[in-house]
């Protein structure tokens, strides 16, 4: 008897995979790719060269056995995928039945397994996010259900170059396995982040490369750019495409003020357009992004109550401020019973970059925190937030995130103390309060790198003007692209996309007297 013959006769009773080589036999009893798995960790030699029986193989444990260097296989059960993988590596294959796609144990989707591999020919890389998927499974058995409170803010990604849509895929990939990896799950972009490709960066980065359920992700509805009740439709089922997927986890009616409020949400009925998604199963949840004051927050969650959650710009600088009203909107939520997103935490980047003697405060109280861990941790302490967005831009950016909200601890009553103190001192110095959401950008004929130059003005500013010739330089370096501060012609068309309500026109003029 062959050595195929003899691992399908030890494929019997309750035993799942079954291997021969040479005068070698091995029977095995768990499910799934487990078999392949353990052999690839403990006993790889065995599995080269060998004969193995398996009852249902698809393109995951086909990618196992080719990159383990198997020679050849019998199953029960064996999908197209896994042909196709057997036909490329040249492995002979016999089988009973032939089936498109295997199922997960519930018999509802396609296994986590072959969902990871499907975009995947290389077996090497195959077995690489196998493994990648196996840990994050098994980290969400351990941990329960609870989601971890940080989420991917997909709106400060990597670039390659100066273009917002030269997004750094590779990079983004990276920090995507990471973020995983370490037990979080949320991800939250938006149809015009990145010059609307930060969808698609989802899809590439997120969706193409992991099972569904191991990851949330949130987008949402630009009411704000719609011209008609109809477009909602067109542009819900333009980002199921674009984000591969066909439900999504949270889904928000995008940038919420007063005036787009009246003019696009109420008029086109978005709140009640969102809800027929969600009795259609399109979403899972729905809610809304809010800018604007806490009179406007009641109306609209008075008006709308089954709204689900709301996303709110929050972070320890405006908690009082009049013109953001951070901490009214966040009392408001709160007397509505609405669970919270924060946006923001970081202002943008303004509190991971706070001055000296306000960074001499943290580092005297916890010298092995990071400045960005006190606008975040701040944010999630908060009561009712159950998730805080962060739009990271690095690899470093992300492991200091991930590394304090693990385990996450609000801040106690003195650290809240020094953040006040903080937050007076940065008052002091006449940063410009800009997030660098980029919506100002879209609509500007000149040009003008806006949150690029406030940027680079406040690096000047909160660095005491120590590093003006840096700043400068960092100026100068997006002024070649772009139009110049002082080519502003005061349309004033960025002014009424700004959630911060900022004074552009004016605030550029002082960056031109600062740096031209
Ligand atoms: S006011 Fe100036 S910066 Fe704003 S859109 Fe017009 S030209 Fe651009
Ligand atoms: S100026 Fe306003 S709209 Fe433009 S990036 Fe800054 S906060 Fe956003």
């Amino acid at each position: 008897m062959n050595a195929i013959e003899r691992a399908k006769r030890l494929l019997c009773g309750r035993a799942t995979f079954a291997l021969v080589n040479g005068k070698r036999e091995r029977v095995y009893y768990e499910s799934g790719i487990q078999p392949l798995l353990n052999l690839s960790d403990k006993d790889r030699e065995l599995l080269k060269g060998a004969a193995v029986a398996d009852k249902i193989v698809g393109k995951a444990a086909a990618c196992l056995m080719a990159a383990g260097g198997a020679a050849e296989v019998y199953a029960g059960v064996m999908s197209r995928g896994a042909m196709k993988v057997f036909d490329k590596c040249g492995i002979k294959y016999t089988f009973d039945t032939e089936t498109e796609i295997i199922s997960d144990r519930t018999g509802t989707g396609a296994c986590p397994m072959e969902q990871t591999v499907r975009y995947i020919d290389d077996p090497a890389k195959a077995e690489e996010a196998i493994r990648r998927t196996q840990h994050i499974l098994k980290l969400r058995a351990q941990g329960g259900k609870e989601m971890k409170k940080l989420g991917f803010g997909m709106m400060r990604l990597p670039l390659k170059s100066g273009d917002q849509k030269d997004v750094d895929l590779e990079q983004v990939k990276k920090m995507v396995d990471e973020f995983l990896a370490r037990g979080f799950e949320y991800f939250d972009t938006a149809w015009m982040y990145h010059e609307h490709t930060s969808e698609l960066v989802a899809r590439e980065c997120l969706v193409k490369r992991y099972p569904r359920e191991v990851f949330r992700l949130a987008t949402k509805l630009p009411a704000f750019s719609l011209n008609s009740a109809e477009e909602m439709q067109s542009t819900f089922d333009r980002q199921c495409e674009k984000c591969g997927v066909d439900y999504f986890d949270y889904y928000l009616i995008h940038n919420i003020n007063e005036d787009n409020y009246i003019n696009k949400v109420q008029k086109f009925d978005a709140f009640g357009f969102v809800k027929k998604l969600k009795e259609q199963g399109k979403i899972r949840h729905y809610g809304f992004s809010f800018h604007d004051t806490a009179d406007v927050l009641d109306r609209v969650l008075s008006d709308h109550p089954d709204a689900e959650f709301v996303q709110l710009q929050i972070n320890y600088l405006d908690w009082d401020s009049e013109r953001v009203q951070s901490g009214k909107c966040w009392e408001v939520a709160r007397r509505h019973g609405k669970p919270i997103i924060i946006m923001e935490p970081v202002k943008g980047g303004t509190l991971a970059n706070v001055p000296p003697q306000a960074e001499a405060l943290f580092k005297a109280k916890e010298p092995g925190m990071s400045v960005p861990s006190w606008a975040i941790r701040f944010a999630a302490g908060l009561d009712g937030v159950f998730m805080v967005l962060s739009g990271m831009s690095t690899e470093a950016q992300l492991e200091d995130n991930t590394s304090f909200m693990s385990d996450f601890k609000p801040l106690d009553e003195g650290e809240l103390e020094t953040v006040k103190k903080v937050a007076s001192i940065i008052k002091g110095t006449g940063a410009i309060a800009c997030t660098a959401c980029r919506y100002c950008t879209e609509n500007c004929p000149m040009d003008i790198a806006i949150p690029d130059y406030f940027a680079a003005y406040n690096g000047d500013i909160l660095d005491g003007g120590k590093n003006a010739a840096k700043h400068r330089a960092e100026y100068e370096a997006f002024a070649e692209g772009h139009g110049t501060a002082s080519a502003c012609v005061r349309c004033g068309a960025c002014e009424e996309h700004c959630p911060q309500h900022l004074h552009i026109r004016d605030l550029l003029e002082k960056v031109a007297a600062k740096f031209e």
